[in-house]
């Protein structure tokens, strides 16, 4: 069942797109059984959650980090998330760069933006681009691989995509604008169950999908 849930999501995805599937609350059955059908990219929203799983599951699967990350619980991720997708302050950025430096790791994030600047969503607006890339240039421990966004939370097509669009946006205009050492920009992070196909349509190099893998419905 899972299985075929992810199937029936992976044969509408490009090559180009990565499958992340977001194994909150869900139990560790069902979470073996996404290991089982090949999907090692795993994405949890609270740093206790991914790092019990962590201990529970393959050392092959990759965490990915999505949830609002409190600086306290930074060094319990670095070092041993895959990629950390909701880097949404300053202060959380200099925090990952200093624990990173600590750990003598290099962290892998993206920077999230909350595009339609809903009050109850975390991340940047788009016009606080130059201020986080003027801090992202003194942070030698730290990498930015792309960004990330959520779509409101609605059925109206057009405000989706107009989201991804200016995500999408963001994203080309760190490429041709910014020439850092540690930028290796890779991962456009956008699409959720219920829209995940008009962010691919938009680009998306990574989908975060959990509902539709475990249960087969968007919501
Ligand atoms: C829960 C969550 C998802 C997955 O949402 P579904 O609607 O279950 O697909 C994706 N991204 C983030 C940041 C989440 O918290």
């Amino acid at each position: 069942m899972i299985k075929d849930n992810i199937g029936n999501v992976l044969k509408t995805l490009p090559d180009s797109t990565k499958l992340i599937a977001i194994t909150k609350y869900r139990k560790d059955e069902e979470i073996q059984e996404v290991i089982d059908a090949g999907v090692l990219d795993l994405g949890e929203n609270r740093v206790q959650e991914l790092t019990a799983k962590m201990s529970r599951f393959s050392p092959s699967v990759r965490w990915h980090f999505v949830g609002h990350l409190q600086r306290n619980k930074v060094k319990d991720l670095v070092g041993r998330v895959h990629l950390i997708h909701s880097v949404d302050s300053l202060r959380l950025l200099r925090k990952i760069d200093q624990e990173s430096a600590k750990a003598e790791v290099v962290t892998a994030i993206l920077i999230q933006f909350n595009i339609a600047k809903e009050p109850q969503k975390y991340g940047f607006s788009t016009e606080d681009l130059s201020e986080v890339m003027a801090v992202l240039k003194t942070c030698d421990h730290v990498v930015l691989k792309g960004v990330m966004a959520m779509a409101p939370h609605t059925t109206d097509t057009a405000v989706q995509r107009e989201v991804f669009r200016k995500l999408k946006e963001i994203y080309d205009r760190i490429i041709s604008d910014y020439d850092l050492k540690n930028i290796a920009m890779d991962t456009l992070s956008m699409g959720m169950s219920n829209d995940y196909a008009i962010a691919v349509e938009e680009g998306s190099t990574a989908v975060r999908i959990g509902t539709k893998l475990f249960t087969g419905e968007e919501k």
